[in-house]
């Protein structure tokens, strides 16, 4: 059998047995946005770590070094936030192909340095190492919260509200731009939501602070994917509106003009770093309210069901029910 029939997630699934050789203090180990360990007395650390490889997560000509090194730390930012942490201390490593331009290298560095800057992130060490033709970066990041208010992906239950903290689709139909080479006049608006995403580090704080979500996770893979973690791991389905899912005035543009589907971008584009989470219908308008008065979104999108499909609801009353996997690195 070769990875490719087995796919990520079973891969991961695999791997679980025998990992964990000291229980103690680990409240998560494999399956959750974050690794979450207990840290002195009602406090958590939180550990996460991506690895992204050129031409399969990005294409050197494609994207300005700068930009790069901010998206991959911005990754693992986003999974601090998926948990409703504050992003703390950086381990960066780098496979370097040996005709790499040292420019290229103080780029991406300077991209790394600004945005740990802009979330108080330290970079203590990493690791610089050869490779035979193609970069790597590996970025490992903790984050710190209180144990207490850590949201993972499986406390869905039935009956919840599912919502987004941000608009969805436009950092695929960026991509989607850069690849068709279409013409359109607010390129530049898809282009930064691809190449510059703002993960919700504020909006995870205020959800987690206000301790009524129910669970979290950080739009990656696309929304029908990372909704269909949530609904594995907490073992429900979800029905979800289209007309209530948010984007951006230049993806709706953008799609109308090219005759493109929206919902190809909304549900299966990823890289969005906003977050998807549920909370019980009781708690939802405190919770609107608690982000909004922060300055943060907050978008109902559907509810959480027990029948354990996931389905996409249209305006007119037809609907369809979703593929539950995420992006698969091996499927083609
Ligand atoms: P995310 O997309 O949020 O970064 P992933 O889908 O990459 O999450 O990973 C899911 C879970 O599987 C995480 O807990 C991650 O740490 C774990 N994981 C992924 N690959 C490995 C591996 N090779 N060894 C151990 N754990 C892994
Ligand atoms: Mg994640």
């Amino acid at each position: 059998m070769k990875i490719g029939d087995l796919g990520e997630f079973s891969f991961i699934e695999r791997i679980k047995p025998g990992c964990l050789n000291r229980k103690s203090g680990i409240v998560s180990g494999i399956g959750d946005d974050c690794a979450v360990f207990q840290a002195g007395k009602g406090r958590a650390i939180l550990l996460t770590t991506d690895m992204l490889i050129e031409d399969i997560h990005f294409r050197r000509h494609e994207i300005p070094p700068r930009l790069l090194g901010r998206k991959s730390l911005a990754a693992s930012i986003s999974d601090i936030a998926a948990m409703g942490g504050t992003p703390g201390e950086a381990l960066i490593s780098i496979g370097i192909p040996r005709n790499l331009e040292i420019d290229y290298l103080d780029h991406l560095y300077d991209g790394l340095k600004a945005i740990a800057a802009e979330y108080e992130i330290n970079i203590l060490g990493g690791d610089t190492v050869l490779s035979p033709d193609r970069l790597v970066v590996n970025i490992a990041l903790t984050g710190e919260e209180d144990i207490e208010q850590v949201l993972y992906r499986d406390g869905a239950k039935p009956g919840d509200i599912i919502f987004l903290s941000g608009k969805v689709g436009s950092a695929a139909a960026g991509l989607d731009l850069l690849k068709s080479g279409r013409e359109f006049e607010y390129r530049i608006a898809l282009l930064e939501s691809h190449f510059n995403p703002v993960p919700h580090v504020w909006s995870g704080r205020v959800i987690a602070s206000s301790g009524l979500a129910s669970s979290m996770i950080d739009i990656s893979d696309g929304l029908a994917g990372d909704l269909g973690h949530i609904c594995r791991d907490s073992g429900v389905g979800a029905a979800i509106e289209l007309d209530n899912i948010p984007v951006s005035k230049e993806l709706a543009s953008y799609c109308s003009l090219h005759r493109l589907s929206i919902e190809n971008f909304i549900l299966y584009g990823g890289e969005d770093y906003v977050l998807l989470g549920t909370v019980p219908e009781d708690s939802s308008p405190a919770l609107e309210d608690a982000l909004k008065s922060q300055e943060c979104e907050y978008y109902m999108i559907g509810r959480i069901t027990e029948e354990k499909s996931i389905k996409l609801l249209y305006g007119d009353g037809r609907f369809r029910e979703l593929e539950r996997s995420g992006y698969d690195h091996f499927h083609k």
